[in-house]
């Protein structure tokens, strides 16, 4: 059962859910005749009105390419386009604008610290440390990385609660690890990670870590100087921002060692046909015209979750968590996978003898949008016997009415297929 904070009952008065919900227009959109209840955010989020209007403004008034022109509409977009890493360089406390990188996603800032860091870091015989509830995206990029230069992979395991056994990772660490890379919070279970606790041990062993904070970015405030993460990766499409677009923190001295990811424009200093020099931070990892108006969108949805504030957004989040787990807890036949204390707006489950799939399209008739299938986490769905999970995940225009939607709709498929 996920813990009921203060900071829950505090907020509670001046969260006015009604009024963000306008906010977002296809929170208007009918479903099969019924109202749409978008239980899907952990797959992605929904855009308000002020990022679309952001994106619409920049290709209606600004649209031109940045860094390379002189004429006004391009100083312009290079404006709002440098403005938007300065809004995220402020939101994670990064201490630098330079330590942020423009990327097309969580995916992509993952494989670039595996491609570029890993490239100089590892070696024959060197071992890297992921755990068993990674997302693919933090498990194929070191998979391959070892497979290319002879290392070892290996995972934290974890326990029946979904949380990661501390004391076994410890005993993971050798005078070979050479990088751990960890997710702050886990997709498939909700579970929130120790990772203040993963870092400091990790660098009490000398060794860098990467935090995949693609779920713990609109949930959790994130300080990076804090935390002392080596790396932090993060999606714009799940805080309420544009696909298509995403963010790789990474300390200066770390970037500054790494070799380019892709060749091409904008990552160049000086290109002879003899030799290239290359760009400056962080610029050298950013080669080829990048996704303006989605790095426009992203920094307008930062604005707007600031606006809000994310502990009020956790509260209200954990308030809806809450409810569902009470309300479907005694449903015969039904178990909750993921059972942390400490978690998420995720709720994920299992329903005795009823295939994911049709739980999924039962309430997809009912208006109801969730997840099933394993998460782009397989081999964490094996560790809970299941092929696949339902999971409903909550965002902050989420309802106690939709949760009592989602809950009723539950009970109709065990009366229908029980
Ligand atoms: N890690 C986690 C924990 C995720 O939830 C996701 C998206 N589901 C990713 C990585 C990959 O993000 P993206 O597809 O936006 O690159």
């Amino acid at each position: 059962m996920p813990v009921k904070n203060d900071s829950a009952i505090i907020q509670k008065s001046i969260y006015n859910v009604e009024k963000i919900r306008k906010d977002f227009p296809i929170l208007q959109t009918f479903v099969h005749g019924k109202p749409l209840v978008y239980l899907d955010n952990a797959a992605t989020t929904q855009k308000p009105r002020f990022v679309i209007d952001r994106i619409n403004h920049y290709y209606e008034k600004i649209n031109a390419n940045i860094h390379r022109g002189v004429h006004a509409l391009s100083q312009e977009a290079t404006e709002e386009f440098e403005s938007a890493r300065i809004i995220i360089k402020n939101f994670i406390n990064a201490l630098g604008k330079n330590e942020i990188i423009f990327t097309r996603g969580t995916t992509e800032s993952i494989n670039l610290v595996a491609s570029t860091f890993g490239k100089i870091n590892v070696h024959e015989g060197d071992e890297i440390i992921i755990s068993h509830m990674e997302h693919h995206s933090n498990i194929v990029p070191w998979q391959m990385l070892c497979k290319e230069k002879n290392a070892v992979l290996k995972v934290i395991p974890v326990n029946d609660s979904g949380e990661l056994i501390t004391e076994e990772f410890v005993k993971l660490i050798s005078p070979r690890t050479k990088f751990i890379s960890v997710v702050y919070a886990s997709n498939s279970l909700g579970t929130v990670n120790p990772v203040k606790t993963i870092i400091d041990i990790a660098h009490q062993n000398g060794i860098p870590v990467l935090i995949d904070a693609a779920q713990a970015i609109n949930h959790i405030p994130i300080d990076v100087q804090e935390l002392d993460c080596d790396f932090l990766a993060f999606s714009g499409h799940k805080i309420y921002g544009p696909t298509g677009i995403g963010i790789l923190y990474g300390k200066i001295n770390h970037l500054e060692a790494m070799p380019p990811y892709m060749g091409g424009g904008d990552m160049i200093s000086k290109v002879t046909f003899e030799e290239t020099t290359y760009n400056e931070l962080p610029h050298k990892f950013e080669a080829g015209t990048p996704d303006i108006a989605g790095a426009i969108g992203l920094g307008a949805a930062i604005e707007y979750v600031k606006k809000i504030g994310l502990d009020n957004i956790a509260a209200h989040e954990n308030e809806l968590l809450m409810t569902a787990t009470e309300s479907i807890s005694d449903l015969k036949g039904l178990r909750i996978i993921g059972t942390s204390k400490n978690k998420i707006g995720v709720l994920s489950f299992h329903l005795e003898n009823i295939h994911p799939h049709d739980v999924g399209t039962f309430l997809d008739f009912e208006g109801v949008a969730i997840r099933t299938g394993h998460h782009c986490t397989q081999p964490l769905m094996k560790r809970f016997g299941v092929p696949a999970t339902s999971r409903a995940s909550f965002g902050l225009y989420n309802t106690k009415e939709e949760v009592s939607i989602l809950v009723n709709g539950l009970k109709k498929i065990l009366e229908v297929f029980g």
